[in-house]
């Protein structure tokens, strides 16, 4: 009984992608690799009001960032085209067309007038938000109450002309949710939905389920906000007489915000500062801009390792996971039923993860050349050492720029506060003798000015704690950084002699001046 496995990712172009689409965006991707599938991408364009210029390049930019290229989509069409419901239209309007000739679906001219004032008389009975339904239609005007004549007048006139489905009443409608288990809505709690709007062109329930069906589509997998539309879905594939091919459906949990308290907002990343869109974004009628993951100086590898266990429990304590090896146990059974709490700590834990084992070359090729421009004429072979160094350090490509500025020129200010606290007066000899002796040394690297420095200190019978501590600060300005004698190395002998030089000066004066 299986049938090929074809997944969608369906986002609207109203904005950028949000982190929960890029994970419902990853877990299709997951499904299909792990089941030797196809993932296709197909933009949900139909309401035009919410269109947003440059969302659909912003979500394929997303992907292709994310290493999600989808099998199928508008750029890479198969067999199954056009992947852009606009470019449908004549499609939906003739599956509207038989759901009008089988009886499952009508007409309705209804001005918003007049549905806001059958609400309003609803409200006055009592009954709060009246949907459209059962319970309603024989009063409204649709080609349920009007004659033949009427309704093909009103069509040729074109004026508030909708498609409603005809939703049954007193049925149960149940379906099985991959996550959920048995999904049960009574009719009586749906609305006779419109299916075909005013302009021409189908809402989201009857394209979505129309092109699930013309893409063969086998699994749906998406975010939890659409489970209620399902029964919407379960009942067009019964009016349509495609139950035996239904698609079966795995509705994902939300994110939650950190606090674990409602859903996981664009405004809270703005709140808490983080991110909660891959890419940067410019909104232009709200006049903000939008910080992503990537600008943040996350790795793919990281955000999509931390996303994979949003929402999904792998079952063992393993936390790494690349993108191949999810491609190889994902699964949906393994999805949790409850919200998944954003962790932006969590999230940052993972790309350094990813960045602690990166190739310093691969991480230069992303960040090599910002850095190069702040660099002083540094050389690649530099840069990229100035990288390795800070690797385990930081959990952001952009912190390697906010770490290094000592790799580039000598600090202009010293940590006084770490300079009181470490520097000894009593000292002083010491340092200039280890000074003279760093100014000596014949080869220059890590092994030899350890060996010095740190003989230097055991022969003398000084303390490490009161010797290396004060090296650092004149080397970077504070306590931070890598290690002493790999960054002495890497600045080499002249540029460390003067560091030094300068530091011990300062923190003298400074001494004697307190
Ligand atoms: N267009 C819907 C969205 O924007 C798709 C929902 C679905 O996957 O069916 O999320």
């Amino acid at each position: 009984m299986s049938r090929p496995v074809r997944v969608r990712f369906a986002p609207s172009p109203t904005g950028p992608l949000h982190i929960g689409g890029v994970r419902t965006a990853l877990y299709n991707y997951l499904f299909a690799k792990k089941n030797g599938g196809k993932f296709l991408l197909r933009i949900e364009d139909t309401d035009q009001k919410r269109y947003v210029d440059k969302a659909e390049e912003y979500i394929l930019e997303s992907l292709e960032w994310l290493g999600l290229t989808p099998d199928e989509s508008v750029v890479n069409p198969g067999d199954f085209g056009p992947y852009r419901q606009s470019d449908r239209k004549s499609i939906y309007q003739e599956y509207v067309q038989k759901l009008i000739d089988s009886g499952n679906a009508y007409y309705a001219f209804d001005t918003p007038d007049e549905l806001e004032e059958m609400r309003h008389q609803a409200m006055e009975q009592g009954i709060h938000s009246q949907k459209y339904d059962a319970s309603v239609r024989h009063k409204m005007r649709n080609s349920l109450t009007l004659t033949a004549q009427e309704v093909n007048e009103l069509i040729q006139k074109g004026e508030n002309v909708t498609v409603r489905m005809k939703v049954p009443t007193d049925e149960l409608v149940s379906f099985k949710d991959i996550v959920r288990g048995q999904v049960k809505f009574d009719t009586s709690e749906l609305d006779d939905k419109v299916i075909l709007k005013a302009d021409g062109l189908p809402t989201y329930h009857l394209a979505n389920v129309v092109d699930d069906r013309l893409m063969q589509i086998s699994h749906v997998i998406r975010g939890e906000e659409w489970l209620s539309s399902t029964a919407h879905h379960v009942l067009l594939y019964r009016f349509f007489g495609w139950e035996d091919e239904i698609a079966q459906f795995a509705h994902l949990p939300l994110i939650m915000k950190p606090s674990g308290k409602g859903k996981l907002s664009k405004r809270d990343g703005a709140k808490f500062g983080f991110p909660v869109f891959p890419l940067e974004w410019e909104d232009t009628k709200e006049k903000e801009t939008y910080i992503g993951f990537r600008e943040s100086g996350f790795l793919p590898a990281g955000l999509i390792n931390f996303l994979s266990l949003l929402g999904w429990n792998p079952g063992e304590d393993q936390e790494i996971f690349s993108l191949e090896q999810l491609s190889e146990i994902f699964s949906l059974e393994k999805i949790n039923k409850s919200g998944a709490q954003f962790n932006y700590d969590k999230a940052k834990w993972f790309n350094q993860q990813y960045i602690i084992a990166a190739n310093p070359q691969d991480i230069y090729d992303i960040i090599g050349p910002d850095l190069a421009r702040v660099s002083n004429n540094k050389t690649e072979a530099y840069i990229i050492e100035v990288i390795r160094m800070l690797q385990p350090r930081v959990h952001t490509l952009t912190e390697f720029k906010e770490q290094s500025t000592f790799f580039w020129s000598a600090p202009s200010e010293f940590d006084e506060k770490a300079i009181k606290k470490k520097f000894r007066i009593d000292n002083k000899e010491d340092f200039s003798n280890i000074i003279s002796l760093v100014d000596s040394l014949v080869s220059f690297d890590t092994e030899s000015l350890s060996s010095a420095i740190k003989g230097h200190i055991n022969d003398n019978q000084l303390k490490f704690g009161h010797i290396l501590p004060a090296l650092r600060i004149w080397m970077t300005g504070s306590m931070a950084g890598p290690d002493l004698f790999e960054m002495m190395a890497l600045l080499g002998q002249q540029e460390t002699v003067q560091r030094l030089t300068s530091g011990l000066n300062y923190a003298v004066k400074f001494t004697n001046n307190e």
